[in-house]
């Protein structure tokens, strides 16, 4: 440990925290770790099948990812990383169709004109192209998307995206939010196949996940596992954090990476201005059913489901990334959904989601029996897809809270981004950072930390 060297407090371990936490070690500061489940790694943790490891919820990179790539490289783990092109599909009004490249739009018959087809691919470049988010500030996804790609390619293309991923509040999402997802799926596509090319580890992103937590505690680290903070105090300049299991430790700094709900529930009172900051991103939450088969479903690797009579949005074939032999032969797919918390969906056990999926399995292939299943398993997640509405740009938490030393690192920040591996890696580094300069002696000069301005929008990679 260097000379003044500070102790934080990490609440969380999946991606944002696990980086944040080897990057303060770095700095030679003093480090522990909370995490309320049994293993870290958060909404990238793993289970076994077949003897391989595999995320419980579904996972690749794009190579526009570069930080991810940064980190896996100083590593020295890159290597594990293939590059697949893979192939993706629409399922619509009970038919599956595939939907890779120019030809598949040409023939994408529920746009029945071709000028509608026509209009959605040059759309698709343009939007690929822009690189002025502020022509998307102030308007609706919806609104956008029926002015520039016409009525019928709202119903049959966004729309049952947008609603399938935001339920109620899909007419709120900010065409922002849509460009960016747009252009990171077409920043992914090799120009010649113009198939989407995807990364993957071999042995599944724990093993980065795993090598980190080695380095952390080489570093001097603590990880503590099953250790959910209930309450930080703020006490005597320092900050106090309690867990359920009624232990009790002071810090100089505390980095929270839990949902802006999760903190509101730990954290001493912020002020209305801050507060209102924090509730103004809903969540929704994640059930992810994963099914072992003894053959393959569909023939791609991710399939949207923009049919509205079957009741998940996406079909993620992961034996046709990976090949089945790591899996021991078995066929993955994951079925997620992202779920508003108490619907009906996000109560289901494991057994009624399946009997309310599985029939909808043969609609997409009919030969699937359900003979094929050999396994299932449900994965949840809370807080798993933050909500972005209209404005939400000018209303995000900034990291540094109104109580000083507490700071906020989570993915309801990476706006306009979707939840990725990739942004958590930039939080936890953007954290450590600002935790870093404030725990310098040169900002003991400075007067105490307010709010910092709303956190600047991750730049696009
Ligand atoms: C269905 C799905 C698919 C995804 N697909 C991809 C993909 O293909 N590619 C990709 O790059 N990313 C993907 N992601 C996103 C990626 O998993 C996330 O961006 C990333 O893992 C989030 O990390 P995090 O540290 O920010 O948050 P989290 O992983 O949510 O970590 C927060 C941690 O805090 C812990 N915690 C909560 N409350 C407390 C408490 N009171 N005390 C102590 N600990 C607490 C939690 O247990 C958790 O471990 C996907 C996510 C989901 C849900």
């Amino acid at each position: 440990m260097k000379d003044g060297a500070a102790s934080v407090a990490v609440i969380g371990g999946g991606v944002a925290g696990l980086v944040a936490t080897y990057r303060l070690l770095q700095q030679g500061h003093r480090v522990h770790l909370f995490e309320a489940g049994a293993s870290v790694g958060g909404l990238l943790r793993t289970f076994e099948i077949g003897g391989e490891r595999l995320e419980c919820f579904y996972h690749h990179l794009f190579t526009s990812d570069g930080a991810a790539v940064r980190l896996l490289d100083e590593l020295t783990l890159l290597k594990t990383v293939k590059w697949h092109p893979t192939t993706a599909g629409i399922f619509y009004n009970g038919r599956l169709y595939p939907f890779t490249s120019t030809v598949d739009l040409l023939r994408f018959t529920p746009l029945a004109g071709i000028r509608d087809r026509i209009r959605l691919g040059l759309l698709g470049l343009r939007l690929r192209r822009e690189r002025d988010a502020s022509k998307f500030e102030g308007v609706t996804a919806i609104d956008w998307m029926r002015r520039n790609a016409g009525e019928r390619s709202l119903r049959v293309i966004w729309e049952p995206l947008l609603r399938g991923k935001f339920g109620d509040m899909a007419d709120e999402v900010p065409m922002t939010w849509l460009w960016n997802r747009i252009r990171l799926r077409f920043s992914s596509r090799d120009l010649l196949s113009q198939k989407e090319v995807l990364g993957y580890q071999l042995g599944s992103f724990g093993v980065w996940v795993d090598a980190l937590v080695k380095l952390i505690e080489a570093l001097g680290g603590e990880v503590e596992m099953n250790a959910a903070v209930d309450r930080i105090v703020s006490e005597n300049a320092k900050l106090k954090v309690e867990t359920i299991g009624g232990s009790a430790h002071t810090f100089d700094a505390v980095l929270a990476t839990i949902s802006n709900k999760a903190l509101l529930r730990i954290a001493p009172r912020f002020g209305e201005e801050y507060t209102g900051r924090l509730k103004s991103v809903a969540y929704q939450d994640t059930v992810c059913l994963v099914l072992s088969l003894r053959r393959p479903l569909t023939g791609h690797y991710w399939l949207s489901i923009n049919d509205r009579s079957v009741p998940f949005l996406t079909l993620v074939e992961q034996t046709n990334l990976v090949a089945p032999e790591r899996y021991g032969g078995r066929h993955v797919v994951y079925i997620p959904n992202d779920v508003t918390r108490g619907s009906s969906l996000g109560q289901m056990t494991e057994g009624e989601l399946a009997a309310a999926y599985l029939p909808h399995l043969r609609r997409m292939n009919p030969q699937f029996d359900e003979s094929w299943v050999e396994e299932r398993w449900l994965f949840r997640a809370s807080d798993a897809q933050p909500v972005f509405t209209l404005g939400v740009g000018s209303r995000l938490a900034g990291h540094r809270t109104p109580v000083r030393g507490l700071y906020l690192a989570n993915m309801a920040q990476i706006y306009p981004h979707d939840r990725g591996q990739n942004y958590s890696i930039l939080l936890g580094e953007r954290a450590a950072a600002m935790i870093g300069e404030d725990l310098s002696p040169r900002d003991e000069m400075l007067p105490p930390s307010g709010l910092d301005p709303i956190p600047a929008p991750f730049p696009p990679e």
